[in-house]
């Protein structure tokens, strides 16, 4: 029997990975899927519950472009999935609104108010006094303003994931779960072999590995792809208390103090994570338990801004990982030496509302026809940390 080839074999179902194979299979191509651990896995950086889907970027209009982009094909993508059942299709975005709180000379906020006024993004500008009686809930005294999107919110993230996927596969995508190893030094790969020695044959490949990036092409990504260990925790409030349910509060994103909370959303708890890079982790093999010291900072802040739930319990927590580049901008580019392999990632803790804008950019570099931004390129990666994208 003649083995099946592939137009394009894609290698990691995370966000990327995923978007790329639907929007490939849509466009008439022969796709495959391969990942280790299954789509939207609890290792992958899109695994977990929930991710922000905001629009501003500071003075960055090119994310803030991509993420309207994905935002209108996410949505379109769930009424998709869930023809009949609106309500199924709400259920993988949240419509919370995402607020910006901002202090008395903030660059980042007052960048990112202009680049959002200027893509006519839906927003209100809210003063102090405006943030202090519409959410008495939190202590936001020292916020001297702030910037409500009113039509963005939560992804929710495994479950969006894997919609992806399998839609994808309805589609006619094939999705395999096995390990591909690395194709090693060549300048233009006929096909890549799993763990349990399948060869897959394809025209082009994509590896859209996230974190596990650096271990695939360690010649060329060891210094450039930082995976830093992020700690996640989730609030149990009151008996009875709706205060911190999305219909009382906005996701809200704290940049100056690197912290941003998430609403109590389908009951799991008020979500708080510190957005500051933690310690290099492994995502195969790193420990998932969160730290004494994490819960420490996590409640440190909570005794600022949240001080109802300053003693809360934690009812659910996780790590994940970003796999930041040297200032926080995708990598998405062909391999310098092979030329039939492209690489994309380097989330940096900000990918996942991308996804379907990253598959977009990632299909026009395929055939050489999309426009290229040099943000994204491997040439513009250091081998140093400064984070300038959030
Ligand atoms: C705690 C946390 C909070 C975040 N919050 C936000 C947010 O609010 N908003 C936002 O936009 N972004 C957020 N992000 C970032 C976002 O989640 C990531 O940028 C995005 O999910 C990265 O997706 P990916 O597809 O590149 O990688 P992944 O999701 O990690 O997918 C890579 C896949 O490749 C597979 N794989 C790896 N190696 C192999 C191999 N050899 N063979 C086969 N398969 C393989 C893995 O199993 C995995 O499924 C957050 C990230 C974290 C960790």
């Amino acid at each position: 029997m003649k083995p099946d080839v592939f137009d394009v074999a894609v290698v990691g179902a995370g966000v990327f990975g995923s978007w790329i194979t639907y929007l490939l299979q849509l466009s008439g191509a022969k796709v495959i899927l391969i990942d280790a651990y299954g789509a939207g896995n609890s290792r992958s950086s899109s695994g977990g519950e929930s991710r922000i889907i905001r629009m501003g970027y500071g003075p960055d209009d090119l994310y803030s472009r991509s993420a309207l982009r994905s935002l209108v094909l996410w949505k379109k993508l769930f009424a998709l999935v869930e023809p009949d059942n609106a309500f199924a299709a709400q259920q993988h975005f949240r419509h919370t609104g995402v607020l910006w709180l901002a202090r008395s000379s903030d660059a980042y906020c007052e960048d990112t108010l202009k680049v959002l006024q200027a893509l006519q993004v839906p927003i209100e500008k809210l003063t102090g006094a405006d943030l202090g009686s519409r959410y008495s809930q939190f202590d936001f005294s020292d916020v001297a303003w702030g910037i409500l999107e009113t039509e963005s919110g939560a992804l929710m993230a495994r479950r969006a994931v894997q919609a992806v996927a399998a839609q994808s596969q309805r589609q006619g995508a094939i999705f395999i779960s096995d390990k591909v190893q690395s194709p090693g030094p060549t300048n233009r790969v006929e096909s890549i072999q799993t763990e349990s020695r399948k060869e897959i044959i394809a025209d082009k490949f994509i590896f859209a590995c996230g974190p596990w990036l650096p271990k695939l092409f360690p010649e060329i990504l060891t210094n450039r792809i930082h995976v830093t260990r992020q700690e996640v925790n989730f609030f149990g409030t009151p008996a009875g208390d709706e205060t911190f349910s999305a219909h009382r509060m906005p996701i809200w994103v704290d940049f100056n103090d690197l912290v941003y909370a998430i609403p109590n959303l389908d009951n799991r708890g008020f979500k708080l994570a510190i957005d500051a890079h933690g310690p290099e982790f492994d995502p195969d093999t790193g420990n998932r338990m969160v730290t004494a010291e994490g819960i420490e900072a996590a409640r440190a802040y909570l005794r600022k801004r949240v001080p109802a739930l300053a003693d809360a319990p934690i009812v659910e927590s996780r790590v994940c990982q970003y796999e930041n580049t040297s200032n926080g901008d995708f990598l998405i580019d062909r391999h310098p030496q092979i030329e039939n392999v492209w690489l994309v990632g380097g989330g940096s803790g900000h990918g996942f509302k991308h996804g379907p804008a990253v598959a977009e950019y990632t299909i026009g570099l395929l055939d050489g026809g999309g426009r290229i931004e040099p943000q994204f390129a491997l040439a513009t990666k250091q081998n140093f940390q400064q984070r300038q994208v959030y």
